[in-house]
């Protein structure tokens, strides 16, 4: 079968492979399940691992097969799936269990492994494949009716960590009502960071660095009743004066400086959630004093968010179907771009490499037809 793969730490290796065809056996214990793989976003996280800045092959192997963000449907199950059933549409997770005590007991999003397991990104062949074998622990149902907007599963499970961990934390007082949200970075976990925070009743703002005009990621904002600002003409300072002080922020951007300007526009009890993977070099001065200063006497709080566990994904299918029944056709908007077959990879990385000149949201191959 086809795949798509790079040379780990290498720039610009993304090149198209032959593989054998996984089988229901590979997995142990009769839990394996066959999945045509249908859909597979590309992102960030793509494009860095081609650009060579991280991502490692499975053990035996030179190259990585490269996805994470997938869709598919079930060819074929093992004798102990009872689960699924063959035509069943499913989305798998990512990280799969190393050693330490969370990922025993199926927590793997919280490892403290240093050397951790992910499909497409770490030890782990990706879903950028005509088919992959799993275990059915690691795969969720999709719902038909909404099987069109699946590819932003994968995406969405991080955002519903970070902010139902946000809500866990929070129980460290009695009540929490927390009414504002300010969202820095537009792009796909942006826009989707900013519907959770609606679809929780939320009052939200949402900050970006490209200009209002003409931008079509400002528009879906204001379409689900969140406000656009740009960074390059409002500072966050000054946004808190415009808005007030945000009970939750979400950072987003790839930009860490902006993390520590965040924190300075938290209001009292609030929380800051950090999710960039900022794998640079890059150094700031803050004002020491007064963030530090602030969180003590504000009860402030700030955590950082990776990955997602299996609950994640499923409260990421009842915010899509949820999505569908309050702001109907929106998420579909974010898909704009889509190439069909996986031999076409070039146009996806070309489109992922300049994604704001091609005004690209979700980038993704169609490998099957729905
Ligand atoms: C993926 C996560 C993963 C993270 C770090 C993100 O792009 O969506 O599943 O944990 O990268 O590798």
């Amino acid at each position: 079968m086809k795949a798509i793969a790079i040379t780990p730490k290498q720039a610009n290796t993304v090149r198209l492979v032959e593989m054998d065809k996984p089988k229901v056996s590979d997995i142990p214990n009769g839990r394996g399940v066959l999945v045509e793989v249908l859909r597979v976003g590309a992102c960030g996280t793509d494009r860095e691992i081609n650009n060579g800045e991280y991502g490692v092959a499975p053990e035996g192997f030179d190259f990585l097969v490269l996805g994470h963000e997938n869709l598919g449907r079930v060819v074929e199950t093992g004798k102990n799936v009872r689960e699924f059933q063959t035509g069943d549409f499913v989305v798998a997770s990512v990280r799969r269990p190393g050693h330490s005590i969370y990922d025993l007991i199926g927590e793997q999003d919280m490892t403290t492994d240093d050397d951790y397991f992910e499909r497409g990104i770490s030890r782990l062949h990706g879903y950028m494949a005509e088919f992959y074998a799993e275990s059915a622990d690691w795969l969720v149902k999709f719902p038909p009716a909404i099987v069109e907007i699946a590819v932003l599963l994968e995406p969405l499970s991080i955002i519903e960590k970070g902010i139902s961990q946000a809500f866990e934390i929070q129980e460290r007082m009695k009540i929490w009502r927390p009414k504002t949200a300010a969202v820095f970075g537009t792009g796909t976990v942006g826009l989707l960071t900013s519907l959770v925070f609606r679809l929780r009743g939320f009052e939200v703002h949402a900050f970006g660095k490209d200009k209002r005009d003409g931008y079509f990621n400002a528009d879906l904002l204001e379409e689900i009743g969140a406000t656009y600002d740009s960074t390059m003409e409002i500072s966050v300072a000054d946004s808190v004066k415009k808005y007030g002080e945000y009970d939750a922020i979400f950072e987003c951007t790839g930009y860490s400086p902006i993390a520590f300007e965040a924190m300075t526009a938290l209001n009292q009890n609030g929380v800051l959630i950090l999710s960039s993977v900022t794998g640079g070099e890059r150094k700031t001065e803050v004002p020491a004093d007064k963030i530090n200063q602030q969180f003590v006497l504000g009860n402030r709080l700030m955590f950082g968010t990776v990955n997602a566990n299996r609950e994640h994904f499923e409260m990421g299918v009842k915010d899509l179907a949820l999505s569908e029944a309050m702001y109907q056709g929106w998420l579909k908007k974010m898909l704009t771009h889509k190439v069909e077959g996986l031999e076409n990879f070039g146009k996806v990385f070309d489109i992922l490499n300049n994604a704001a000149a091609n005004n690209a949201i979700k980038v993704y191959f169609e490998v099957n037809k729905i």
